[in-house]
This record gives C-alpha cells, sequence and structure tokens, in this order.
C-alpha cells in the first residue's frame, strides 16, 4: 500500500525539499465577527488556529524574512512556500488581500502560494483573484471541512453546509491554472466511530481533492471546547490506537490525494491533551515503524498532475 507525502511531493514537483512559512494576511473569519457568529469554531482559538505565524501587523515582506530567519537552519534549499494560516484568507477586502498574495510570490525564493481557508468565505471576485494568481505560480487552498458528518459540524459550529463545501471543492478544481484543493479534517471528534471517520475520507475521494491534512482532535488552551474538556472531560484515542485509524485511512484514501499531515500540530504550549501529541519525534518514528510492519509505504507512484 502507498501513499504520497508532501514531501514527495514537492521533491517531484521542484526537485528539492521545500519549506512553509507561515503568514498572516490580517484577516477574520465570518464565524467570529459576527457574520455566521462570535465564538468561531469550538476547537478554534484566538489565533485563527494559525499558532506559528509572524506578526500580522508587519508588510507580508517583513514577515517572510521574520519566517525565514526562524527556518534557516534547517532549511538549505532557500525555496519556500507562503502560507497564509490564520482565520479565513480570503475573506475581506479582495483588493487588499490580492495585493499581499502578490507581494508573497514576488519574492523570487517563493516558489508557491498556500491559502487557508473556509468554503463560504470565497467570493466571486475571489475566485477570479485566485484564478489569476494560478496561472503565475502554484496555489494550494486549504479548506477546514473537519467531518462530512452534519450532526458533528452543528456541535463544533462550523456554520456551513457540506454542501457549500462539495460546491467550493468543485469549482476550485475547475479553475485553469496551478491550483490544487487541500482538505482539512479531524479525527476522534466526539460522537463519531470509526466508520464515521472513514467515511470522511471516501467522501473526499469522490471529489476532486489534491491534497489532505489529517488531525486528530487536540484540545488547545483558549478555546471553548477547552472549557468543555476541563468541566467534563471525554476520552480521546491514544497514540497506538490513531495511528492504527491512520493505517485504515490510507488504505481507504484516493492513492493520488497527498498527505500533508498525519496528526495535530497545535503549538505544544497551548496543548491541553491528549499529550502524547507533544512527542512528534516519538509520534512520527512511532508511526512509521507501524506502517512499516504493515506494509503501508511512502511512494512516488501516484503524484497527481495537476499543480
Ligand atoms: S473557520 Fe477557521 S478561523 Fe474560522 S472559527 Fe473556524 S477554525 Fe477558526
Amino acid at each position: 500500500m502507498r501513499y504520497t507525502s508532501a514531501n514527495e511531493y514537492y521533491r517531484s514537483l521542484f526537485g528539492q525539499k521545500i519549506y512553509r512559512l507561515a503568514l498572516d494576511a490580517g484577516c477574520t473569519c465570518p464565524n467570529r465577527d459576527g457574520t455566521l457568529g462570535y465564538g468561531g469554531c469550538i476547537f478554534c482559538s484566538g489565533s485563527g488556529s494559525g499558532e506559528f505565524a509572524a506578526d500580522r501587523n508587519l508588510p507580508i515582506k517583513e514577515q517572510l524574512l521574520q519566517a525565514k530567519e526562524k527556518v534557516a537552519a534547517k532549511c538549505g534549499s532557500g525555496r519556500y512556500i507562503a502560507y497564509f494560516q490564520n482565520f479565513s484568507n480570503t475573506y475581506g477586502d479582495e483588493d487588499v488581500l490580492k495585493q499581499k498574495y502578490e507581494e508573497a510570490i514576488s519574492d523570487p525564493e517563493v516558489v508557491g502560494i498556500s491559502i487557508a481557508t473556509r468554503p463560504d468565505a470565497i467570493s466571486e471576485k475571489m475566485y477570479g483573484i485566485l484564478e489569476e494568481l494560478s496561472e503565475k505560480t502554484h496555489v494550494w487552498v486549504e479548506l477546514g471541512l473537519q467531518t462530512i458528518h452534519e450532526k458533528t459540524a452543528v456541535w463544533m459550529r462550523r456554520g456551513y453546509e457540506l454542501s457549500v463545501f462539495d460546491e467550493a471543492v468543485r469549482r476550485l478544481a475547475g479553475i485553469s491554472g496551478h491550483l490544487g484543493v487541500i482538505v482539512h479534517v479531524i479525527m476522534d471528534l466526539p460522537g463519531e466511530n470509526e466508520e464515521m471517520m472513514l467515511q470522511t475520507i471516501g467522501h473526499l475521494n469522490e471529489l476532486p481533492v489534491h491534497g489532505i491534512k489529517i488531525a486528530n482532535l487536540n484540545i488547545l488552551k483558549d478555546t471553548d471546547l477547552a472549557g468543555i474538556y476541563q468541566k467534563e472531560p471525554f476520552p480521546l484515542m491514544e497514540m497506538e490506537e490513531y495511528i492504527g485509524l491512520l493505517e485504515k485511512i490510507i488504505r481507504r484514501l484516493r492513492p493520488d490525494i497527498v498527505v500533508y499531515r498525519m496528526t495535530g500540530d497545535g503549538a505544544k504550549r497551548t496543548l491541553i491533551a491528549p499529550l502524547w501529541v507533544a512527542n512528534k519525534r516519538l509520534v512520527r518514528n512511532s508511526i512509521e515503524a507501524s506502517f512499516r510492519l504493515h506494509d503501508v509505504q511512502q511512494g512516488t507512484d501516484y503524484i497527481a498532475e495537476r499543480t
């Protein structure tokens, strides 16, 4: 059984290892500014699920410089993807956002741009901007779906229906340039059993999805979920159990879908549970060992041609 990791995908596309630089476009989110609600998704932190980005008040060029300094020690390649991470990065004045995207890709070391957002926060004008952008560089749009199950989506206050997501994926994938859709999903959400989680993967297989970021549910400080968990703790998967689930996910996943992430990656200082996630080296080694044992291998057989 083979799957394509982000590293392999980047190597196939750019011939070398590529680092992602977390940036902040200064956006908010319709789920936080009152348009849909004020509290945001139940697991979302005050920084809009982007703990690693630079100061949002700085110009993009300055943010890029600072982010490069952070990874300079481990990054020899000097080629990067500008990753607009916090909140909904297509939500706001389109002309201002376009300028920020352009500023990021004007850096000669930036080889592509990744934009995290919600499927209901992409205006007609923004679709046009993304199309233009995708004709100049590699663009990835990252959509936070988390689950296909309506009951869980309501519980987590996601604020849009599955059909809205499906429609956005199809539209984005239909864009003529180099654009890929990466979907964020969360496993181990309360009320979901294994079959329900695998149904979410099965649904993505039916859509023109380029990549996936899989996370186990992380309880982070400064979130409404933390309040619920601390008042009434509920069971979370142990590492071994989660790795077993990951194997089933990889076996179910369409092989051309690039796997960008396999666990939650909240900042260690904000993590409440499960604590095993913080030991990134142990988790990575355990996943590799278990995958080796069960013949789940990284491989380049299925590199997607688009983007
Ligand atoms: S859509 Fe993203 S930024 Fe908005 S509340 Fe949900 S997790 Fe936070």
